[in-house]
């Protein structure tokens, strides 16, 4: 098969990460008989430098016309004085919202060779961290009304949640279809207790959960959700909820399995058609010292051939290349540990790479 590929290598490491996920691609192709094109994309800080926007109407057409988008990460230092509109992590927002793409999907896993970088008891950690938590991202109290009133000791502000049933329902299939080809178990996270936006929520997610009769729901209040993802992480599948909930909900995930250096994310719609990054940014401190760990991009680079190619077979060999790495104890600096094999960002890919070409032999 053939694929178009929109690609951002962004700014500080994003260029050295993307690098090591085009390689990557390049040795599924060869693996499985695939053709990835790969069309490069300039956003961010790049193209502020380039064209005085982060994200040009050409860029996000070209997006537009591809089958997926991978991207590095965006911004640094450099860029930070520059006004709101003007900044790289613009073309983040201007990406979501320009493909449409209202779901963040954000796996959280705990790699058996990781678990020593788990910051949970040992007890709990031996039990295994494989969730995915799916993210509303353009809708709720990010973009509902907000405003300043009165002055003084008068001097209020206020933002809005705002769900309709339309954006619960399209959040609640996502996450059900994916719980149908993991675990089939769904948990929606609200405070259903307190907000009306959050029972409306839970009464949809409800409504769509008839459809899935393979797939068990459980409700769980946030507060409780962020107690549990420490206390026994192991029970969740999926998680569904809403923007803000999932903006901290997914951190929290993410910091429980260890570095950042390894965690992927997709950014889905109603087409086949995602954006797949790693959730960190651009690390100035380390850009240009071949020291970034790649792992992240690769990872989403295998969620790309999941999600958006419907290419199960060759994600999973990717995932076990990534896997086999690690336990063969090669580790960037981010996840080295006492007795393991330091290695660059190059390295790291290099040894994935062969990986899934070992498998032809
Ligand atoms: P960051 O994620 O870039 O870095 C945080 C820390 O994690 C740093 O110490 C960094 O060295 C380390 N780190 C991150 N990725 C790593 C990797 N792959 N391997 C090893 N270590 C890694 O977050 P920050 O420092 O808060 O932000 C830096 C810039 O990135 C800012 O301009 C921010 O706005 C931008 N940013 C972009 C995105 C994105 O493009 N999606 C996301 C977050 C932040």
């Amino acid at each position: 098969m053939k694929f178009k590929i929109a690609v951002i290598k962004g700014d500080g490491i994003g260029p050295e990460v993307v690098n090591e996920a085009i390689k990557v691609l390049n040795a599924v192709g060869n693996r499985f008989g695939h053709t990835f094109h790969f069309q490069e994309v300039v956003a961010g800080g790049q193209a502020i430098d380039s064209f005085g926007e982060p994200l040009p109407a050409k860029a996000l057409d070209t997006c537009r016309a591809s089958d997926s988008v991978l991207l590095g990460a965006v911004g640094g230092p450099r860029w930070d004085a520059l006004p709101g509109h003007l900044r790289p992590e613009r073309a983040l927002l201007g990406l979501r919202s320009g493909l449409d793409l209202f779901a963040n999907i954000r796996p959280a896993v705990l790699f058996p060779a990781l678990k020593g970088a788990c910051p949970l008891r040992q007890d709990i950690a031996e039990k295994g961290i494989d969730l995915v938590v799916v993210r509303e991202s353009t809708g709720g109290i990010y973009f509902g009304k907000r405003g300043r009133k009165n002055s003084g000791a008068d001097e209020s502000a206020y933002d809005t949640e705002l769900y309709s049933r339309m954006e619960v329902e399209r959040i609640a299939r996502i996450a059900f279809e994916t719980a149908a080809k993991r675990r089939k178990h769904v948990t929606s996270i609200d405070k259903a207790n307190i907000l009306e936006s959050s029972r409306l929520w839970r009464e949809v997610v409800h409504e769509v959960a008839s459809s899935y009769p393979d797939i068990t729901l459980a409700d769980m209040l946030v507060d409780n959700a962020a107690m549990q993802l420490v206390r026994n992480p192991s029970a969740f599948d999926v998680i569904v909820t809403s923007n803000m909930f999932g903006d901290i909900l997914s951190d929290e995930a993410a910091q429980i399995t260890g570095s950042i250096g390894i965690l992927a994310s997709a950014s889905l719609g109603s087409s086949s058609l995602g954006m797949y990054e790693p959730i960190h940014g651009s690390a100035p401190d380390i850009a240009g010292q071949g020291k970034a760990n790649p792992i992240a991009t690769i990872l989403s680079a295998a969620m790309m051939l999941k999600m958006s190619f419907g290419l199960e077979e060759e994600a999973y060999a990717v995932e076990k290349a990534v896997n086999d790495a690690l336990e063969a104890g090669y580790r960037t600096g981010d996840i080295m540990e006492p007795g393991k094999k330091l290695v660059g960002t190059e390295t790291m890919g290099r040894v994935i790479t062969e990986n899934i070409l070992k498998a032809n032999q």
